[in-house]
Formats: C-alpha cells, sequence, structure tokens
C-alpha cells in the first residue's frame, strides 16, 4: 500500500459543542485515507480533502504523540481540556486499519490518553483493536472505554462486496463478546444501513439481534449519504456491477440533495423498522447515561440527554424543540446550576424541559429520557 509520512501541526479536534452521538468534545485522524475500502465510505468525498486514491494510498500523521502530548499536557493549557470521552479516529480513516499494525499511532495515543486520565471511545471495524486489550482494560479501569464496532449489517456476502478489506461481521461480532468478556460496555453503529440492500426490516432485525446476542450496550443506527463526486462514482460502480437493477432507485433516492441524504420519505421508513425492532430486542436507542454521567461536566450532560431526547422523538415522527434547547445551552458561558432558578428565562426552555434539567442536575438523569431510550 502507498504510505505517505506527513508532519502534522495539531492532532486534536475540537467540537463546537458536544457530540452527542460519541459523547466526545475531541476527535482525532492519526491516519488519512482507509484499506478497509468501503464502498460507501464518506471520507471519500471531496469535502474531506482526501488526496489520492482514498482506499490505497494512507497518510500517516508521523509526529502525532509528539503534537498530542503537548496539546494533552495541563500545565501547557490556559483553559483546561473538557472531560468527555476521545475518540482516536475520525471519519477519514480506522484507528485500526492495517497500517497500524506496523506505526502502531493509534497504541501510543492509548497510552497518551491513560496517562492524561481521558476516556476513551474506540470504533472501528477491525478486530485489531483485541492487540490492545491491555492498554484499554487500564483505561477502562481508571477512566472507562467504550469499545465499539460498526457494521451495515452482518450479512457476510454483502459485507465482502461492500466492506472488502474490514474484519468480517462474525469477527467483529465475537471480538463485542470478548471485550464484554473483559468487561468493557460496547456498542454497535448500524452505519450506514445500505439502502435497498441492508435496510429491510429482515435484515436490520438479523443485525440488531446478532448484536445483542453479542452483547451490546447500546446501538447507534444512521442511513447512508451519497454525495455528488468521488463517493457517488465509487459506489455507484460497485451497484453497477453488482445490483445492476438498482441503479435507477438510487439516482431516484439521492437526487439533487447537496448534502447526499436520501429523501426524508425514505428516513421515515428505516427509521420506523429500527425503533420498532430495537424496541423488540429492548436495546438502548444512543449511548445510555450510565455511560457517561459521572464523566461529563453538568452543562454537556444536559445538552447531551436533550440532544438524545431529540432524536428519540425525532426518529418516531414527533416534533421536537429539545435540540433548540440544548443549543441554548451550548451558548452558556456559566455552569447551569449556577442560575438554577432562572433556567426558564433561557430561550427554548419551557416549564417541561425546566423540570427534566432540574431532575438532571439532582439525579444525573431523566426518567422520561430512559423511558425513551428503549420503548
Ligand atoms: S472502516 Fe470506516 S473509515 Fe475505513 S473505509 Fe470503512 S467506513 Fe471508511
Amino acid at each position: 500500500m502507498p504510505t505517505y509520512e506527513q508532519e502534522a501541526k495539531s492532532i486534536l479536534r475540537k467540537h463546537k459543542k458536544i457530540d452527542s452521538w460519541f459523547i466526545s468534545n475531541y476527535g482525532m485522524n492519526l491516519y488519512r485515507g482507509c484499506t478497509h475500502d468501503c464502498v460507501y465510505c464518506d471520507g471519500r468525498a471531496e469535502n474531506y480533502f482526501v488526496k489520492g486514491d482514498f482506499g490505497k494510498d494512507i497518510v500517516v500523521k508521523k509526529n502525532a504523540i509528539d503534537i498530542l502530548r503537548k496539546e494533552l499536557d495541563p500545565k501547557r493549557k490556559r483553559i483546561p481540556l473538557k472531560r468527555s470521552f476521545i475518540l482516536p479516529g475520525g471519519g477519514v480513516g480506522d484507528s485500526y486499519e492495517p497500517i497500524e499494525q506496523k506505526y502502531e499511532l493509534t497504541r501510543k495515543t492509548l497510552k497518551l490518553l491513560y496517562e492524561y486520565n481521558f476516556p476513551v471511545h474506540i470504533l472501528t471495524k477491525s478486530i485489531l483493536v483485541k492487540r490492545d486489550l491491555d492498554i484499554l482494560q487500564k483505561i477502562n479501569n481508571k477512566n472507562k472505554a467504550i469499545i465499539s464496532f460498526s457494521f451495515s449489517s452482518v450479512d457476510e456476502r454483502i459485507s465482502k462486496i461492500f466492506e472488502p478489506h474490514a474484519a468480517k461481521p462474525l469477527e467483529r461480532l465475537e471480538a463485542i463478546s470478548f471485550f464484554k468478556e473483559h468487561g468493557f460496555n460496547c456498542g454497535m453503529f448500524l452505519m450506514p444501513v445500505i439502502p435497498f440492500i441492508t435496510d429491510t426490516p429482515k435484515m436490520i432485525e438479523q443485525t440488531i439481534r446478532e448484536g445483542v446476542k453479542a452483547g451490546i450496550d447500546f446501538i447507534i443506527f444512521s442511513g447512508m449519504t451519497l454525495k455528488e463526486g468521488r463517493q457517488k462514482e465509487y459506489f455507484m460502480n460497485t451497484i453497477a456491477e453488482h445490483f445492476p437493477h438498482l441503479q435507477l432507485e438510487y439516482e431516484n433516492l439521492y437526487r439533487e440533495n447537496k448534502w447526499g441524504n436520501p429523501s426524508s420519505e425514505y428516513y421515515e421508513t428505516i427509521n420506523f423498522t429500527f425503533d420498532t425492532f430495537s424496541k423488540k430486542y429492548k436495546v438502548p436507542k444512543r449511548i445510555p447515561a450510565y455511560l457517561f454521567n459521572n464523566i461529563l461536566d453538568e452543562n454537556d450532560l444536559i445538552i447531551v440527554i436533550l440532544e438524545q431526547i431529540d432524536y428519540l422523538l425525532k426518529l418516531r415522527g414527533y416534533k421536537s424543540n429539545y435540540g433548540y434547547a440544548a443549543y441554548a445551552i451550548s451558548k452558556l458561558d456559566t455552569g447551569i446550576s449556577n442560575i438554577r432558578s432562572e433556567i426558564g428565562r433561557i430561550n427554548g426552555i419551557g416549564p417541561a424541559i425546566r423540570k427534566i434539567i432540574w431532575e438532571i442536575l439532582d439525579t444525573g438523569t431523566s426518567r422520561y429520557y430512559e423511558k425513551l431510550l428503549v420503548s
């Protein structure tokens, strides 16, 4: 595989506000490009600026560990880093893609995160993560480590076509059981489901059922985006080769959307299917609060729970202003308990949301949210 070593100027990427999908304020890419070469990968899209052949040419940030050490060191910080999970992988590479065997940037990053007391969330399609059991266990005992695997389905034949160099779905499921046996909390990212191929009720149910059997603690679901340009061309070539009868269906589904989103009617259908089966198997549809409520500061905790409520209501087709309230809280420059009695004056926070915020401040969670998560 062609490899290009590069000097990076920075590694940690701070999000504008906490990401409630991953419970993370920071992401990083140690590699750019990914030889797992998933056909649907949106890291291939032009807006990520990955040069060369995405599935073959890998850029390695060879000074990543030196830079990261400086970025994590509290003595060098005027404002301390926020506590939340750090993801060693980003959208343009898998932290355990094959090149990690040679460079070990992910392993070295984990050692630093252990040293500087950060919780970690791993998301991968590779079983190479088992190599790092020792350091992950130390992080899990000290601060917490969540291990998640992503899937588009558990169908081996379809995975071979769309995720040609990732670990087989069965290997990923076995790795989930392996980490569960070693005391970790584990998640399944069922994202993306591939339209007309892995988004059928039968496939979605099978994937959730197998995930639950393996021991997952939560599942995160999403449809597939298909941006015009490299991503769409690459994907459509595979469709033309293996599923030529679906070409027109894809053209219709992804017609003229700047962000590469399928139609909203399509989302309603797959959301309904996902909601039905996650409910049937009683698996939380977001990372549950007990995995992070003693890690985040109070504002971030409230933002995450309100955003999760927003998602869970919209998943069922309801309107919601919880997302708006979360956004308003993300703009505060004080801890919310300092203005506890004045919360209702914040735009978008009515009596119902205010009550939920008070409950979160007092108990670390909300009964309404806990119910929505699994019902
Ligand atoms: S493993 Fe992730 S980053 Fe790598 S090609 Fe697949 S979807 Fe993209």
